[in-house]
């Protein structure tokens, strides 16, 4: 969940809640750094701090305490933060980012400023992106079936550069907004650890490793599924992403409904048969639905589509060169 936190844009008046702030806990070692911070800057609020620590969550020692920390208002506070929009994720799937990015500015810029990069993302779909169960998007946060790892970053792909035989498309650096309390206050911490001399604990790497995701195959595997979402966010446009989750909700409609957004706000949207459901939904929604199931059950949906002509496939070779510019992306 951490990393959707800090994977999103903030808002200039990003605030992580009280609730936040009373839902995690620190440890001692936590602590010391909380008082730190405090005597080092005392506008920043006891929510920030946490949201502070709970970014940078380790140095030599956990900042935060898990078992202690009330996980479900941590994800209620995720939810309300992703559905309202004051944690923003990019929708880099289609081309929009890329068209708005060369209306507005220079191919060589690298890096866009708080301002740019809100004024990029501003009127754009909400992306989706997910770590472990976690799944944000435009339905907020809900809980997939399936653990993956699909995670926001801030350097989103949406460069051609000017080298004429460069078919890559290379990295925009989006930026958090610099004055704000949190960006100060993890500042403080960051040159604090810097200057402490100690090194980090190999903390990430064993968390990293506890970090199972659903996988059948291993990396050598010609049908392993990691890079999945990717391939069908590209591979599809918005009709056939609602012709793929209209079949999932058929075939899979206990398991899909029982995990569909629990919002009151969306109660109208699903009460209805597929058709009904898909016919409302853009295709980071559709998107977001369908990764709730796992992905071998949306290959079996593609499959079954393709085979009852469906899902029109375009000739060989055109998958071949969508398929390569997918995965050099
Ligand atoms: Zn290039």
């Amino acid at each position: 969940m951490r990393w959707l936190f800090i994977g999103g844009l903030r808002i200039k008046e990003y605030n992580p809640s009280d609730a936040f702030g009373n839902a995690i806990s620190l440890t001692p070692y936590g602590e010391t750094f909380a008082q730190f911070l405090r005597a080092e800057n005392n506008d920043l609020s006891e929510s920030e701090i946490s949201f502070i620590l709970f970014a940078k969550l380790y140095h030599e020692e956990l900042f935060i305490d898990i078992p202690g920390t009330n996980v479900e208002e941590v994800e209620n506070v995720l939810d309300n933060q992703t559905f309202e929009g004051s944690l923003i994720f990019p929708w880099i799937s289609d081309t929009i980012l890329y068209d708005k990015y060369y209306c507005n500015f220079n191919n060589e810029r690298k890096t866009l400023s708080f301002e740019e990069s809100l004024m990029l993302l501003k009127d754009t779909p909400k992306g989706v992106y997910q770590t472990g169960e976690y799944l944000v998007g435009p339905f907020g946060l809900i809980k997939s079936s399936c653990k993956r790892m699909f995670r926001p970053l801030l350097n989103i792909p949406i460069r051609s550069c000017s080298n004429p035989v460069c078919d890559n498309i290379h990295e925009i650096k989006l930026s958090q907004y610099e004055d704000s309390r949190i960006t100060i206050g993890l500042n403080i911490l960051y040159d604090k650890i810097r200057n402490s001399g100690i090194e980090s604990s190999h903390w990430s790497r064993y968390s990293f490793s506890q970090f199972k995701i659903d996988e059948n195959y291993e990396y050598y595997d010609d049908l392993r599924l990691r890079g999945f979402p990717n391939f069908l966010v590209g591979a599809f446009n918005e009709a056939e992403f609602r012709l793929i989750l209209a079949h999932l909700i058929d075939t899979h409609s206990k398991e899909i409904r029982s995990l569909f957004p629990k919002r009151s706000e969306f109660k109208k949207l699903f009460e209805g048969d597929s058709e009904y459901i898909v016919n409302n939904l853009d295709k980071n929604c559709c998107f977001q639905l369908m990764l709730l199931l796992n992905d071998n059950k949306i290959v079996n949906a593609i499959e079954f589509l393709i085979d009852k002509n469906i899902l029109d496939i375009p000739r060989k070779g055109y998958l071949k060169y969508l398929l390569l510019k997918i995965m050099a992306g």
